[in-house]
């Protein structure tokens, strides 16, 4: 029996990076997941590869309404219900605050904001129906501290933890727990090109290497590492499990010590 036994979960930007790592453990760990990307290769073939009984892929583009409730839907009909949600869809984009175009800021906003607060709305009412769950949102260290050149991801970071607590508070009586992660820096596609396949998906980890980061990232992480994208897996993991039976409403930073303090040795 695993910590995820007969649960069913949706997970969001699943087709590669922390979602697809989430969703590989999910299922090591006995639950069914709803696969939600925009990637559809990548996100079917992952898929295809954990097992219809086990995994199903949806189009999801969490930034659309009508996505989340055809995603839902999808979900019932394969599985039944829904106890957990993990809203891990999200983009980068770099620039200096004065330089950021309007619908660059909007862009963002639009996935990573918008888009958790639309997936909470649209599974919460499932959670319910099966007499509680959990919701994990991912922000981001840039919710809890300052990082230039990310004014649109820092500040959807933070809603996501602000959204996180008011929900929390709200779906308690529910018994709904939300909590949210705030990774460092993971060695994903979103870090690293190099893990970027042609398709948009995830190319295999032995074809790439993290020498070159985990030597920038040693410079001012004290655990002298970029993080796993399997490392944030399991505190997805942790926070959709009974193991985290009385813990609601809490940013979790998983960063390998970088925000414990400033580094000057
Ligand atoms: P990634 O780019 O490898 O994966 C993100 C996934 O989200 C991709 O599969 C992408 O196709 C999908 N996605 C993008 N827009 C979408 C949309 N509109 N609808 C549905 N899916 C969409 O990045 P990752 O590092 O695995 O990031 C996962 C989450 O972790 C993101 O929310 C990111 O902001 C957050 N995060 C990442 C890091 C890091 O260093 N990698 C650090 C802190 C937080």
């Amino acid at each position: 029996m695993g910590k995820l036994a007969d649960r069913v979960v949706l997970i969001t930007g699943a087709a590669r990076g922390q979602g697809e790592q989430e969703a590989r453990l999910f299922v090591a760990e006995g639950a069914r997941v709803i696969l939600g990307d925009v990637l559809d290769g990548p996100g079917e073939a992952l898929a295809k590869e954990l097992g219809e009984d086990r995994a199903r892929y949806v189009h999801l583009d969490v930034s659309q309404e009508a996505d989340w409730t055809a995603a839902v839907a999808a979900a019932k009909a394969a599985y039944g219900r829904i106890d957990g949600l993990v809203n891990n869809a999200g983009i980068l984009r770099f620039n200096e605050l004065v330089g950021t175009p309007l619908a660059e800021f909007q862009q963002v906003v639009q996935v990573n904001q918008v888009g958790a607060f639309l997936g909470m709305r649209a599974v919460t009412p499932e959670l319910v129906a099966a007499g509680g769950g959990t919701i994990v949102n991912t922000a981001s260290y840039t919710a809890l501290t300052g990082m230039a050149f990310l004014t649109s991801y820092a500040a959807t970071k933070a809603a996501i933890v602000g959204m996180t607590r008011v929900a929390a508070m709200e779906l308690a009586g529910k018994g709904i727990r939300v909590n949210a992660m705030c990774p460092g820096a993971i060695d994903t596609p979103m870090t690293n090109p190099d893990r970027v396949a042609a398709d948009g998906g995830p190319k295999a980890a032995d074809e790439t290497g993290s020498a070159a980061l985990d030597e920038f990232y040693g410079k001012v992480v004290p655990m002298g590492r970029i993080g796993r994208p399997e490392e944030v897996a399991r505190l997805a993991l942790f926070l959709s499990c009974e193991d985290s039976s009385y813990i609601t409403g809490q940013p979790f930073v998983i960063d390998g010590g970088w925000m414990a303090g400033v580094s000057v040795f």
